[in-house]
């Protein structure tokens, strides 16, 4: 007979519930509806008390744990809504993950900038500016889509776009709003933090880009260099809300060590889905 020996939960975009137990269990996943529930049974498990875990929280409503059986463990999320999930089993170690499409119905165009034979700025460490807001949008990607969101990217690899090629695609996109990306520099390497442009006068990309700076601090922990207007030619020309994002400076060591990792491009993807929510 296993025993769990830990249960955690970490409620988010994409929430992870991780159960440790003192060997490896036998688990089953599948759904029940009225209502919709995501059901984890652990056979030849036993010894648990009851737990309800009341979240009401991107659209979970509980999470219980009870005996459902003298030799079943069940772990029961109850949504709100429909849920999708994933279970990672790892020896003793099973992690679910869970999530709604809570970016159903929102339409973006991510914006990559500079590519191909503009680099953009080069930083420290010879990283271009180029190859990291790729990444960046890509990773985005990924999320808004996971989430139910659509996502139409205006260079996709290592390609040069001229900006009124990546004007009118926007325009024509049917999308909701237009972020740009991109990484500030400066001669001082000490030099540093996050900023969001829109055009002045524009209430609409004005709201986008104070959602999506907070974001963006509340993620990375960098200074907020606040909101600023420019009339960048990306920002003035798109019709749709549209701002453009320096997520911290390509010249700063510190800075763009962080944003270039896995863990950063993970920390952009999370703070851009809930600029969108
Ligand atoms: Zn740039």
């Amino acid at each position: 007979m296993a025993s769990l020996k830990s249960l955690k939960t970490d409620f988010d975009l994409i929430s992870r519930i991780t159960l440790e137990f003192n060997q490896k269990p036998s688990v089953k996943s599948f759904i029940l509806e009225n209502p919709h529930r995501v059901v984890l049974d652990f056979s030849g498990v036993q010894g648990v008390g009851q737990k309800q875990i009341p979240v009401k929280k991107y659209k979970i409503r509980e999470v219980r744990l009870a005996q459902f059986k003298p030799e079943i463990l069940r772990l029961v999320i109850e949504g709100e809504e429909k849920l999708y999930y994933e279970v990672k089993n790892s020896g003793s170690t099973v992690i679910l993950e869970v999530w709604a499409r809570l970016l159903d119905g929102k339409s973006i165009v991510l914006d990559a900038g500079h590519g191909g034979k503009d680099p953009g700025a080069v930083g420290a460490f010879g990283i271009k500016e180029k190859d990291v807001t790729l990444k960046l949008v890509l990773s985005g990607k990924v999320l808004v889509e996971k989430l139910g969101g659509r996502v139409v990217l205006t260079r996709d690899r290592d390609i040069f776009v001229p900006l009124p090629q990546r004007v009118k695609f926007a325009n024509n996109s049917g999308a909701n709003a237009f972020i740009s990306v991109h990484l500030n520099a400066a001669t001082d390497p000490t030099a540093r933090g996050i900023e969001t442009y829109f055009k002045a006068g524009r209430e609409d990309s004005e709201s986008l880009a104070a959602k999506l700076q907070k974001q963006l601090i509340d993620e990375f922990g960098f200074k907020d260099r606040g909101l600023k207007t420019a009339a960048f030619y990306v920002i003035k020309n798109v019709r749709l809300p549209a701002v453009l994002a320096e997520i911290g400076f390509v010249t700063n060591p510190e800075e763009i060590k962080i944003v270039n990792s896995s863990d950063g491009l993970a920390r952009f993807a999370r703070a851009l889905a809930k600029a969108l929510l």
